[in-house]
């Protein structure tokens, strides 16, 4: 039996293990993929306080040393869902079953893809998912935004306070997002927008250098020059497995706010995965530790 069972080796996954070990609990943390999360593969963060600049890999495996030699418990095994026993909460995964006190949901989330071959090749080399912490390598550079929703529009804002231009491209004519962000973006002298119109190719061999563009309406083709493209085309959270355990948005984030409970007593959720306006590594390491504290706290 486990004090705190936590479910993701991500940046919030991993402060949980850690606050939990310093509180004196035993943590259980189970990673089905590889620990670290989505910084794993970032060549450079540099927008975590206190640290300069950092590759996401050193980043995670640091982390993964301070909750490891705290005495966190960590195996790899895909969490297939929870259910209560006898007043505790059984994760279950592919092969087991862990019975704790209290459970932390930091399974975050991934972005959706535009599905392009170079998107991959040109990962971190052009191709961002995240204005807000790749926009500064972009000052003073032409770059396009991808998608039409609220990320979009507030990515494309964000980036014309210190890029030459931005241009905006959607497969609409309208946009799903805010009116008030729409509005917005209309001041923007430095945004363009491209409607009707979808990333065919992402243009460069070793750095992003363009876009190649498909109208849908006029079926016309056309390139634009551009330094980095931010793909804003949605988020997917991993929290299916939960779906009947805790509650969750319409998009699928667990419902919580910074306290991190979730409808269930005794579950916590931090991270990416739960519903937030900020997805960041500060915000994921700042939740782990609300949340692994709420357990200690649940458990006295
Ligand atoms: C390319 C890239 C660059 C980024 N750069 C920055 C940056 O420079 N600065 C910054 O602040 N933020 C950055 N971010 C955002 C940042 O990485 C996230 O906000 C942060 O990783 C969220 O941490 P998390 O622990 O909530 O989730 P994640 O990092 O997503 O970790 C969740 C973990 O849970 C695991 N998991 C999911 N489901 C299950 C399951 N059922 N069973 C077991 N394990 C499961 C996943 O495999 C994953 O390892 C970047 C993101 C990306 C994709």
């Amino acid at each position: 039996m486990y004090d705190i069972g936590i479910i993701g080796g991500g940046t919030a996954g991993l402060t949980a293990a850690i606050y939990g070990q310093r509180a004196g609990k035993s943590t259980l943390v189970l990673e089905g993929l590889n620990y670290g999360g989505q910084i794993v593969n970032s060549p450079n963060v540099e927008n975590y306080p206190g640290i300069a600049s950092i590759s996401g890999a050193e980043f995670s495996m640091n982390l993964m040393e301070q909750a490891s030699r705290l005495g966190a418990e960590m195996k790899t095994e895909q969490v297939t869902g929870i259910s209560e026993e006898d007043g505790h909460k059984v994760v279950v995964t592919t092969g087991e079953s862990y019975v704790c006190r209290t459970v932390v949901i930091a399974t975050g989330m991934v972005h959706r893809h535009l599905g392009l071959e170079k998107e991959i090749k040109l990962a971190g080399a052009g191709v961002s998912y995240c204005a807000t912490c790749d926009g500064m390598f972009f000052r003073g550079r032409d770059v396009a935004v991808v998608g039409g929703g609220n990320t979009a529009l507030q990515d494309a804002d964000f980036l014309s306070n210190y890029c030459n231009k931005v241009y905006l491209v959607h497969r609409r004519d309208e946009f799903r997002g805010e009116n008030n962000l729409v509005q917005a973006l209309e001041k923007r002298e430095n945004v363009e927008w491209i409607l009707d119109t979808v990333v065919k190719d992402i243009l460069g061999e070793q750095t992003v250098e363009g876009l190649e563009l498909h109208n849908k309406k006029t079926g016309a083709d056309s390139a634009i020059k551009v330094a980095g493209v931010f793909v804003a085309v949605g988020q997917i959270p991993k929290n299916q497995e939960f779906a009947d355990y805790v509650s969750l948005d319409d998009a699928g984030f667990i419902r919580a706010s910074e306290d991190c409970m979730t409808s269930r007593a005794g579950v916590f959720a931090a991270g990416d995965c739960r519903t937030k306006e900020v997805r960041q590594l500060t915000t994921a390491a700042a939740d782990g530790a609300v949340a692994a504290l709420a357990a200690v706290k649940y458990l006295a």
